[in-house]
């Protein structure tokens, strides 16, 4: 009997479809969103109809798509195109000429922006710009770079839109670092809550409402050409629900979204987190929503004493002793209603008081089954590892050493490096891991940069982390990123694999992720990348598939000039196999014909 006929059919593939059952496949096919066959060319080739969309991979490695199970997309989206982004960038000099540039193209009153996602020692000039560098190349346009999670440069126009004087105070875990005169300097220092760094940004002009929504659709499409087509969203300073998710809503609303996100509900007030939750209680469920875009439970925030802030630059925190009582009392009205929760940790210290006020709860309220997880836990030991595993949860990971590896070494040395953060461990202990970047601001929102770190062991600034027994193998690294991050939303049945009844979520490989040398893993990118069995990103041989173009609102924004992510001089490293047809000659319609090599 002849099956239903699928929507799309890619096949003559090097397909690593991550099911133990059947690691590697030529061909795929898709319906009505779901993957209906996955194989040999011949047997997939049997779902194809008249008005099935058939695309010859030409050899090219396809993966499922990728999974960010810790960022933070909903705010990042609403900035993206007001953001002259330095992540990848090779030098400073680079950095500075584009900051020169977009500085004359900027209006009054907006900034340039250049928030995050890169580290110091990317560059070849290993170091940060120094304030008379900005000042010199913004003279008269306000200015704010913030490096990761440890400090801004503010020029001199900035200083004066923000009213910045020797009257003002510094806040509280924040420095204004002044001359000798008292005035401010522009360098702001997280010591270490970056709230200084935060709520400085916050003073800037945003994008008017309709060049959000063109924003974050440019976001989408930017971790589509990434190969991402799902994250979790972790909320985020400023990210209150509902009122900053209008955008993110509308897009759902209006069939829009290119990535599905699943996200968490960060609180905003500190000593008014419990009323938060309870009002969104009322408010939402876990799991409303649809494929596409659904309530994924409560923080990465849950109450404000709680956060141990990752600036490896400075000492590590400590929480203050109210800290317990005021997780306890959130986490056990969370448990009582039965929404799964995340909660930011970075160090071993404040994970072990986080679990006795998890194991407490629990003997009252049993967790029973409840999806949970710590998110980062870079200093994580053995021991508690093994009690998260014992209370059912998870642990997401994010290569934050990737950009403050360097800090990390300085302060606590080699060794304690090394461990940081214990994956072989967790995956030991069988916990569930998946593994994300914590973009936008403290690291790069790039996957392939995150791959990298995990496989090579390296910083973006070369620096090597971690010996060949605490590396991942390529597979598993993909699989922590793909099926491994499905779990975090519950998905882990339809999200993360290559296999029948899996969403038709696909990224198509510049290069062959398996064998290029370490040094391209961070250069790889899509080529294809399908969402639901939808193209929404094409590139290269491909690119007759893409959707239309999206004009980049405002035309000013540096997305225009620059897009995102730096593409290397030497572009995305080429593929290096080629797909050799013995029956067709090369077609330039390729894939509204497709090749009938199947057949053979
Ligand atoms: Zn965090
Ligand atoms: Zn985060
Ligand atoms: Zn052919």
């Amino acid at each position: 009997m002849q099956p239903p006929a699928a929507d799309v059919v890619l096949h003559n593939g090097a397909i690593t479809t991550l099911d133990r059952r059947r690691p590697t496949a030529q061909a795929l096919a898709v319906r009505s969103g779901r993957i209906v066959a996955v194989g040999a060319d011949a047997e997939v080739m049997a779902h194809r109809g008249t008005d099935t969309r058939v695309v010859d991979l030409r050899g090219r490695t396809a993966i499922p798509g990728l999974i960010d199970s810790h960022t933070h997309l909903i705010r990042g989206g609403l900035h993206y195109n007001l953001e002259l982004r330095w992540d990848g960038l090779p030098s400073l000099a680079e950095a500075l000429k584009r900051l020169r540039e977009q500085a004359q193209r900027t209006p009054a009153p907006q900034w340039v922006r250049v928030v995050g996602g890169f580290s110091e020692f990317q560059f070849a000039e290993r170091r940060m710009p120094t304030l008379d560098e900005i000042n010199a190349a913004a003279p008269e346009t306000p200015v704010f770079v913030l490096h990761l999670y440890d400090r801004a440069l503010l020029n001199a126009a900035a200083l004066r839109a923000v009213g910045y004087t020797r009257a003002t105070r510094d806040p509280p875990g924040g420095r204004i670092q002044r001359d000798r005169h008292g005035e401010p300097t522009g360098l702001l220092i997280a010591q270490p809550n970056a709230l200084i760094l935060y709520s400085t940004l916050a003073k800037g002009p945003t994008l008017p409402l309709e060049d959000q929504v063109n924003s974050t659709r440019q976001f989408m499409r930017e971790l589509n050409r990434l190969g991402v087509t799902s994250v979790i969203d972790a909320g985020g300073g400023y990210q209150n629900y509902p009122d900053d998710y209008a955008v993110i809503e509308r897009l759902h609303r209006d069939r829009q979204m290119t990535v599905r996100v699943a996200y968490n509900l960060f609180t905003q007030k500190p000593q008014g987190e419990y009323e938060d939750f309870q009002r969104w209680i009322g408010l939402t469920r876990p799991g409303a929503g649809d494929e596409f875009y659904r309530m994924n439970g409560a923080g990465e925030m849950l109450v404000f004493s709680a956060a141990d802030f990752e600036d490896f630059l400075e000492p590590r925190p400590e929480l203050a002793a109210r800290m317990e009582g005021d997780l306890e009392r959130v986490v056990r009205l969370l448990v009582e209603h039965r929404w799964p929760f995340r909660l930011h940790a970075t160090y071993d210290e404040s994970i072990t008081r986080f679990l006795d006020v998890f194991e407490r709860v629990h003997r009252d309220v049993p967790f029973a089954g409840l999806r949970w997880m710590l998110d980062h836990a870079e200093t994580i030991s053995p021991r508690n590892i093994d009690r998260v595993a014992a209370l059912g949860g998870g642990i997401a990971i994010q290569h934050r050493m990737a950009f403050q590896g360097e800090y990390f070494v300085d302060r606590y040395g080699a060794a304690a490096a090394a461990l940081a953060p214990p994956i072989p461990e967790m995956r030991r202990a069988g916990v569930p891991v998946g593994a994300g970047t914590d973009a936008t601001r403290v690291a790069s929102y790039n996957p392939f940069v995150a791959l990298s770190w995990l496989t090579s062991g390296r910083t973006v600034g070369g620096l090597m982390l971690y010996p060949p027994s605490r590396r991942l193998d390529r597979t598993e690294a993909l699989r922590l990123w793909t099926h491994g991050s499905a779990w975090f939303s519950g998905e882990q049945d339809v999200k993360g694999l290559l296999s029948e009844g899996y969403l038709g979520d696909v990224t198509v490989l510049s290069a062959d992720y398996f064998s290029v040398p370490d040094e391209e893993v961070s250069r790889l990118e899509s080529v294809l990348t399908m969402v639901g069995g939808n193209v929404v990103y094409a590139a290269g041989e491909f690119s007759s598939l893409a959707p239309p173009p999206l004009p980049v609102s405002p035309s000013w924004s540096p997305v225009a000039a620059y897009g995102g992510y730096a593409r290397s001089a030497a572009g995305p490293v080429a593929q290096q196999r080629v797909h050799v047809c013995a029956h067709h000659a090369p077609q330039p319609a390729w894939w509204s014909t497709g090749c009938d090599c199947f057949a053979f």
